[in-house]
């Protein structure tokens, strides 16, 4: 069935939005053939938002994790600092392409809201962010960023305050106002055609990952590993590397204080089937079904569900799905940025975090490849905090 990964994703909205679905459905089937489309987001990819992005053998890291080789595919060099950039430019392409005005985002952290912002201030395009209340206290400077370049920052005061309670709102804006409006949804989540259309923007990481290491390895690599949030860089990398079998895939779910605390955001080691943002996947949520409040350290992989598309790797055994608690990527963080003057976002110190804890076990000349999904410069001010309240943690 179309839209579906299994028994996950789907369509789980009011009647209301299906139409706008199947219009969004049929304008990027339509258009991601289409070779002029194709040519002008490779120009954009390239000249503005800086890809190809280099993949790099991180010696001194190998060196001090063990046998294996690591090395890192490079998406905090690109610009506004992460991979979600490659979706924004594709999905605001698309949104022009189809006559639109204006787009709405959500964002948690900020980093795909200042993405949507800059794309939109590229392409012309009015652009309003929701965002929960609380985040918009967290990430000051996130949201000048977004107002800098034109964007509005809608502040999200129900629930939690957080980002499902962003997306809530961006949901209910969009079915008032989809005839001239689209919705820039950030990760592989919520109803099809979604989880697809973002996975097909953030596909060039693993096709350029694959290349990049034949060239240089002559051979694949035996892991390859990404921290999920919802899941776009993950399946971005995940998707050049989903027919070599013997390239085990590792997907990072926020651990947060530890799964025992039940304050994290680990949903296929820690959840259950449910629906979430028009979606079947692993959810978090309580006996009643309502949604459980989440946590880590970092903000961008705080959220409730995870993309339809991971369910089903998972189920179907094609990839691994673990947890590292907000000390070990804390750690991780630190250590990157000590050993290779590297500082990455909290979210790919997940990943690192991980290979640190698979490297010792590997023979040598094993290769681990780690997608470092964004840079740190926006948790900076945060990490400084925490230091000077608990001394040594860090
Ligand atoms: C948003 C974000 C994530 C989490 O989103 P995914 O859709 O799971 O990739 C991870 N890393 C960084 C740097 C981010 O900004």
């Amino acid at each position: 069935m179309t839209g579906r990964f299994g028994e996950f994703g789907g369509q789980y909205v009011p009647e209301l939005l299906m139409p706008v679905l199947q219009d969004l459905e049929k304008n990027f089937n339509k258009l991601k053939r289409n070779a002029a489309f194709k040519t002008q987001l490779e120009k954009y990819l390239s000249n503005y938002a800086g890809r190809p992005t280099p993949l790099y053998y991180a010696k001194n890291l190998s060196k001090k994790f063990g046998k294996a080789k690591i090395y890192f595919k490079r998406e905090d060099l690109l610009h506004t600092g992460a991979h979600k950039i490659n979706n924004t430019l594709g999905q605001i392409m698309l949104a022009k392409h189809m006559g639109k005005r204006r787009v709405i985002a959500e964002t948690g952290a900020g980093q795909h809201g200042v993405a949507t912002a800059c794309a939109a201030a590229l392409f012309g395009l009015k652009c309003d962010v929701f965002m929960g209340v609380k985040d918009m206290e967290r990430q000051k400077m996130n949201v000048y960023r977004m107002q800098l370049m034109g964007a509005n920052v809608i502040k999200v005061d129900s629930g939690s305050g957080t980002l499902k309670d962003a997306i809530n709102e961006a949901l209910r804006d969009y079915a008032a106002t989809y005839k001239h409006t689209h919705y820039v949804i950030g990760s592989v989540v919520g109803p099809h055609p979604y989880p697809r259309l973002v996975s097909f923007f953030q596909s060039v990481i693993g096709k350029e990952a694959r290349k990049q290491i034949l060239k240089e390895e002559g051979k694949l690599p035996n892991y390859v590993i990404a921290c999920v949030g919802g899941g776009s860089n993950a399946i971005g990398i995940f998707s050049g590397f989903k027919n070599d079998k013997k390239v085990k895939l590792i997907g990072v779910e926020a651990g947060g204080y530890g799964l025992k605390s039940g304050m994290h955001a680990a949903r296929i080691s820690n959840g259950k089937k449910g629906i979430l943002h028009g979606s079947l996947t692993y959810i978090l949520q309580d006996k009643e079904g309502q949604i459980k409040e989440t946590h880590s350290v970092s903000a961008g992989l705080d959220y409730a569900a995870i993309g339809p598309e991971h369910s089903f790797m998972h189920e179907m055994d094609r990839a691994n799905y673990v947890s590292i608690t907000d000390r070990e990527a804390l750690e991780a963080f630190n250590l990157l940025a000590k050993t290779e003057g590297i500082i990455p976002a909290l979210e790919s110190a997940h990943a690192v975090a991980y290979a640190k804890k698979i490297a010792g076990n590997c023979s040598k000349g094993d290769i681990i490849l780690i997608n470092l999904s964004g840079r740190g410069d926006k948790d900076v001010e945060y990490i400084a905090n925490i230091v000077k309240k608990k001394r040594g943690i860090i």
